[in-house]
């Protein structure tokens, strides 16, 4: 063992060396007031904040946490204090990057990395982590001899859906090879330099603090959180020194193994440092270390399938033909037959004229794509959770994109993609495989038939899908918290956030924005025994806060006892819990007299004085924080909408964006509720004023209601 411990301590000892030096120098350039920070988070420097509890902002605090660095690595010979050696380098590197944006500096702008991750996109990755929609997290370091083993293996991780990043050289070995690079991707380079890897140790410790509630200055929490939850592991490309050995050490210590491309003879330690020489065999042993499971493919294409591709976007000047409905009719429904003589199974046809194999011009065509499902145990009620992953779905086809719904919607195929041998039928595959893969419960049998004739299309879209839309709105109308007998419990999340329960209503989401009433009603016949159960709605204690004894019986079940009193519309009563994945926050803004709405896109500063992350940092975790709540876009323009407060009418600032796109609803809510027309014009956002006079001035001119409610608190 000491071979291995005296190569982590030698590289820690540098990275000590290197840290004081970096941190003496600054101090002298810039003096100990000098403010220190990553941008757009709420943690401080992360990992010292999560270790220590010590929050970092200004160079004078940094030589205290040098020490820190010095007292972790004590030169022990085992293997267990050589590991907290490792924790050292991680805090050294943190510094060292940290330093890099000293003095409002744009480090990575031209560096071909993106450096430090802002929270808000560490909330967004909540659901797929928890889905397993990204089954892991991979750290490619270093130098691959043959750039194409390393390209391969990072596109492996793309097409199983991990989240990839890359520190060093293998960021532009990678990029020749034309992987397609970024977050949209999920192939993420974050720098070059070997510190770098900072960018991915602190996404880890955010996740515990942002998702998992730890208490900043838990390590041994922290430590467990990280080994137990977030599922990410290390592949280092070539030979690696001193400091590469200690940072590994660093990770190995937050529970992530560590595989080298070299042998490592009798250094490795098995689960935790691991020798792979032959790069075929790399993806299979990192998973098999870390326990990650990868779905089985549904689909074989002539182009990858993956989530990675999920955001991927086609531009104009790529695209070979578009089925688009600012151009043609287009239409896309999913539709449930009573008798299994309707269907069809696996059946796909194309009815209209077929798209040119050959052309020097974009091609524009009309689309119906129309999917026949039976099963016995099909609902009306599921149609529209199915029709809705069509999006997905055409979205994972490498090459493809897909967005809007409906009649309205635009799909494109890039050129590379047709000259792989993309071609129309293969959505068609992508429909059937995939409807029976995740909907195989309740659909027995699916048939896909796409119209590409525009008389056809229009006929279809007029006498068919149009009808049913509006049956389908009518019913999602009549769904009201009144209407039902059942919520539902959603614990997805909890594999982040143990203690953490949405409650879900026909007229409150889940916070993520991605769970409905009718999802998770679905989500019960799917599977029993999963993460959405039925509430009966039963033993209402007090309507105004919507506190129910059933609500509160199945939430403590669910949350292990963690909460035993939760209310379904009040922001300050026993208000529900929030995780960290929230589209939105809401807080008070106890001067207005009312609160402030902000969403997770939004980076600016709000009239609490406090940022989104800034905001979210206060709650999460499975924590119930009175005053503050997250919850999804949707739930803005419902009149229960923090109902016990006063509903809806107590906003007084959102984004711009945010109220515009919520606009119409929450117009119509405060018309029915309030009497009040075009509300959002009463409404203050970050283009008329930030600060509490602004705001208040304004909210005072348009005589926003608020200011004349019941004191909020
Ligand atoms: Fe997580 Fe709640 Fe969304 Fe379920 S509904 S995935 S628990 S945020
Ligand atoms: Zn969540």
């Amino acid at each position: 063992m000491s071979g291995l411990t005296d190569l982590i301590y030698s590289g820690t000892d540098a990275v000590i060396g290197l840290t004081e030096g970096a941190v003496n120098d600054a101090i002298a350039a810039h003096g100990a007031d000098e403010p220190i920070a990553f941008p757009d988070t709420a943690y401080f420097l992360p990992t010292i904040y999560a270790a220590t509890g010590v929050k970092v902002t200004k160079l004078g605090d940094l030589p205290a946490c040098v020490d820190v660095m010095k007292s972790l690595t004590t030169h022990e010979p085992e293997i267990g204090p050589a590991l907290n050696a490792g924790l050292a380098t991680a805090v050294g590197a943190e510094i060292i990057e940290a330093l890099k944006y000293v003095g409002g500096a744009n480090p990575y702008e031209n560096e071909g990395g993106i450096g430090f991750v802002p929270d808000p996109i560490i909330r967004s990755l909540g659901v797929p982590l928890v889905t397993g929609d990204i089954p892991g997290v991979a750290v490619v370091l270093g130098k691959a001899d043959d750039p194409a083993d390393v390209a391969a293996i990072v596109r492996d991780y793309q097409d199983k859906g991990l989240l990839t990043t890359l520190v060093g050289d293998c960021i532009d070995q990678v990029a020749e090879q034309g992987v397609k690079m970024g977050l949209d991707y999920r192939v993420i380079p974050l720098g070059h330099d070997v510190t770098a890897v900072t960018h991915v140790v602190t996404i880890a410790i955010r996740a515990a603090l942002i998702f998992g509630a730890l208490e900043a200055g838990n390590l041994p929490a922290l430590l467990e959180y990280t080994k137990e939850r977030v599922p990410a592991f290390v592949n280092t490309f070539g030979t690696i020194g001193g400091v590469e050995v200690s940072a590994g050490a660093g990770a190995i210590a937050l529970g992530f193994p560590v595989i080298v491309d070299f042998d490592l003879g009798d250094l490795a330690v098995p689960g935790a440092l691991e020798s792979e020489t032959d790069h075929a065999n790399t993806v299979a042993k990192s998973l098999a270390l870390r326990n990650i499971k990868v779905k089985a493919k549904a689909v074989q294409l002539p182009v990858s399938f993956a989530a990675a591709f999920e955001g991927e976007i086609i531009r104009k000047k790529d695209c070979y033909v578009e089925f688009d409905s600012d151009h043609n009719p287009t239409v896309e429904l999913v539709t449930m037959y009573d008798s299994p003589d309707d269907v069809e199974d696996r059946k796909v046809e194309i009815i209209g004229p077929a798209v040119p194999e050959t052309s020097d011009e974009l091609i524009r065509m009309p689309l119906a794509t129309t999917v026949k499902v039976y099963g016995e145990k099909m609902q009306p009620d599921f149609e529209s959770v199915i029709e809705r992953k069509i999006h997905s779905w055409f979205n994972y086809i490498e090459g493809a994109m897909h967005t809007g719904q409906r009649n309205l919607f635009r799909i494109r195929i890039s050129k590379a993609s047709w000259e792989a041998g993309l071609r129309l039928e293969h959505f068609g595959e992508v429909l059937v495989s995939m409807i029976l893969e995740e909907f195989g419960q309740v659909v027995d049998k699916v048939q896909v038939t796409f119209y590409t004739d525009r008389d056809l299309v229009q006929k279809f879209l007029d006498e068919v899908a149009m009808p049913r839309y509006r049956s389908r709105d009518d019913r999602l109308a009549s769904l009201t918290d009144e209407s039902v007998d059942e919520f539902y419990t959603c614990v997805l999340c909890q594999s982040f956030a143990p203690s953490h329960c949405c409650v879900v209503t026909p007229e409150r989401l889940g916070l993520c924005g991605a769970v409905s009433w009718l999802d998770a009603k679905a989500t019960k016949q799917l599977q029993d025994a999963g993460p959405s159960q039925p509430i009966p709605k039963e033993g209402c204690l007090d309507e105004r806060t919507g506190r129910y004894t059933t609500v509160n019986e199945v939430v403590k079940e669910a949350t292990h006892g963690a909460v035993e009193n939760v209310t379904l519309y009040s922001l300050i009563e026993d208000p529900m819990t929030s995780c960290g994945c929230f589209e939105c926050i809401c807080g008070i803004m106890p001067e207005a007299n009312g609160v402030v709405v902000v969403n997770r896109e939004y980076a600016g500063m709000t009239p609490t004085g406090m940022t989104f992350g800034e905001l979210a940092s206060m709650t999460g975790g499975g924590v119930q924080t009175p005053g503050f709540m997250g919850h999804g876009r949707q739930f803005i323009s419902s009149k229960k909408f923090i109902a016990a407060e006063g509903g809806p009418e107590r906003i007084v600032w959102m984004p711009k964006e945010l109220k515009d796109d919520v606009a119409s609803r929450l117009n119509k809510t405060a018309k029915e509720a309030y009497g009040i027309d075009n509300f959002t014009d009463m409404i203050c956002d970050e283009t008329i004023a930030t600060d509490s006079e602004g705001v208040l001035a304004f909210l005072e001119e348009k005589g926003h209601p608020a200011l004349a409610m019941d004191p909020i608190m």
